[in-house]
């Protein structure tokens, strides 16, 4: 454990813990259930109980909580493995619940047998409708009074198939007038006919989640099970399970989930966006799925360092989406490769250039020296933005206008000499004469300019898509919104963009991280192909958005 940073809370308990003898090495987990695709804020869940572990010198189990088959699914399961492993975590065992389902089973029957549940025939809402409400204590039913050979014979009956979906529950006999609510005798078990995607159709009962979860870190000898605060009121009942049972004494610790502005965080309310065709699939680069994120062009090493800096809490709080992407750009700027891309092109002609073409050199990231250089073709005819020209320049203006001298990036110092128009007044054409002792890095000319301009030669060119983002949703605090959150969509939050990009792009693997200059941060997309290249805008360059919003 590094000494230099002050310990979170759960760090504070392990590390007593450690200190008492109470474990040789801890043993935590992360436990998706296989209902869709992981968000960032299981990020936040993965880089706790993988990062304790590593702190710690323990490890960490994978365990799938898959025991509700009509929502879950193996496509899930292959994308959580993904997730996770690209994130950098290694798990040291994949479990799943259901692998568990004989020996939860027999829990139940152990508590049978003790007196300790029973099988119950009311409906939902007769169950509802007695259990009282935090000031009324429940009231029992005639069924809590059966037998245990009769509950014996009932709950096997239930395993067997002898009953309707929802005729019969099993359910712990606790305390009906307990002030946690979730003590009331909490369901056990229900009767389910759904096909599971592990164990088929083995089973037609399915244990509830507090009758799985709890168990299962048991199992694995779990010694720190690590949720959010809305299980808090569920503690009680994952330890009576330990102490009824006499199974290993795994310890509940919760912490505060992430909520981020702009979007929402529910896997329930992401499938809705994706089933409804509100954006193109779960990996869709706006959604705040970790694969949404990695397709987008967020860095492992970013999405870790935003779980760090934002540090745990046991009170709920609202991050800003705009802190996440500060890490991303932080990290960017040291890893991303710079190349030269023009939006809305115009024709820039330099009228002394008849070499025909020059290779020029570019360093491909001024912020590490082992990044090297690229080649970029120069010629008489450039592409430059149409916004780096003025036809009559204000005095602060120091891009390009008739009488004003630029550089071009990594190539020469030009002066514009003049414009041509068209019959609707739009410039068509810039001309230009280039200065040749002024060639970047072997500059003689003497000539100071302040403006630096990117370009593109014009034959060299190659036709670019640029998927820029804008947020998904156009209010801050979704929770706290009125209706339904899908009333907040934003409606602009894709523009495709064409460009015009310089030809070292066409070689550049799929997986590198670009810099255009002055435009932003860009990740080739995973349908993008040499022939039709399209890159996705991780983030901005500047956190111009935050800035607007503080006007
Ligand atoms: P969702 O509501 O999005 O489906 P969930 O909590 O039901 O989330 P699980 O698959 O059960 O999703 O979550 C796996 C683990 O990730 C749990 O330990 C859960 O507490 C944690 N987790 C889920 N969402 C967040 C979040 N926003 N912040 C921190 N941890 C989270
Ligand atoms: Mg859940």
């Amino acid at each position: 454990m590094s000494e230099e940073k002050s310990l979170n809370f759960i760090e504070e308990i392990i590390s007593q813990d450690l200190a008492a003898g109470k474990y040789k090495s801890i043993l935590t987990r992360f436990p998706p259930e296989p209902n869709g695709y992981l968000h960032i804020g299981h990020a936040k869940s993965i880089c706790l109980n993988f990062g304790l572990a590593k702190s710690f010198g323990g490890s960490t189990n994978l365990r799938f909580d898959d025991t509700n088959p009509a929502k879950e699914d193996i496509e899930y399961v292959d994308s959580i493995k993904e997730d996770v492993k690209w994130l950098g975590f290694e798990w040291v065992k994949e479990c799943y619940a259901s692998d568990y389902f004989d020996q939860l089973y027999s829990f139940a029957v152990q508590l049978i047998e003790k007196g300790l549940a029973y099988v119950d025939d009311s409906s939902a809402e007769e169950i509802a409708q007695q259990k009282g409400t935090p000031t009324v204590p429940g009231t029992g039913n005639a069924f809590r009074n059966r037998s245990i050979p009769e509950n014996l014979e009932l709950f096997a009956g239930m395993k067997a198939g002898k009953y309707a979906d929802g005729e019969k529950v099993l359910r712990a006999k606790i305390d009906l007038a307990s002030p946690n609510m979730h003590m009331r005798d909490p369901l056990l078990y229900r009767i389910k006919r759904a096909h599971h995607h592990r164990t088929g159709d083995a089973w037609c009962i399915y244990p509830m989640y507090d009758f799985a979860h709890g168990q299962s870190d048991s199992i694995e000898n779990i010694t720190h099970s690590v949720c959010t605060l809305e299980f808090i009121p569920h503690r009680a009942l994952y330890d009576w399970g330990i102490e009824q049972l006499g199974i290993y004494p795994s310890h509940q610790y919760e912490f505060a989930r992430l909520n981020m502005t702009y979007t929402v965080m529910s896997k329930r309310k992401l499938l809705q966006l994706v089933e409804e065709g509100h954006v193109e699939s779960w990996d869709d680069p706006r959604m705040p799925t970790i694969s949404g994120m990695r397709r987008r062009g967020y860095t492992p090493e970013s999405i870790r360092d935003f779980c760090d800096r934002i540090g745990i809490a046991k009170r709920e709080n609202i991050i800003d989406f705009s802190l996440l992407e500060f890490c991303v750009r932080e990290h960017l700027n040291k890893v991303a490769q710079r190349r030269m891309v023009v939006t809305n092109p115009i024709k820039l002609v330099i009228t002394n250039f008849d070499k025909g073409e020059e290779i020029l050199h570019s360093e491909n990231n001024p912020e590490d020296p082992n990044a090297g250089t690229r080649d970029v073709p120069f010629s008489n005819e450039l592409w430059i933005e149409r916004e780096d020209f003025m036809e009559e320049p204000t005095k602060k203006y120091f891009r390009l206008g008739p009488g004003l001298s630029v550089r071009l990036k990594s190539a020469y110092i030009v002066t514009c000499e003049s414009f041509e128009k068209d019959e609707a007044g739009n410039i068509t054409k810039v001309f230009a004469s280039y200065n040749p002792d002024s060639k970047s890095g072997q500059d003689t000319s003497g000539i100071h300019v302040k403006g630096t301009l990117h370009w593109v030669s014009a034959k060299h060119a190659v036709p670019v898509t640029l998927n820029e983002y804008d947020r998904l949703f156009s209010v801050e605090d979704l929770s706290s919104a009125d209706g339904d959150f899908k009333d907040y969509i934003n409606p602009n939050s894709l523009k495709a963009v064409k460009a015009f990009a310089e030809p070292a792009l066409v070689n550049d693997t799929l997986d590198a991280r670009f810099q255009f200059l002055r435009k932003g941060y860009f990740y080739q997309d995973k349908n993008s192909t040499k022939d039709n290249l399209i890159f996705n805008r991780t983030v901005g360059l500047k956190d111009a958005w935050a800035k607007e919003q503080k006007k």
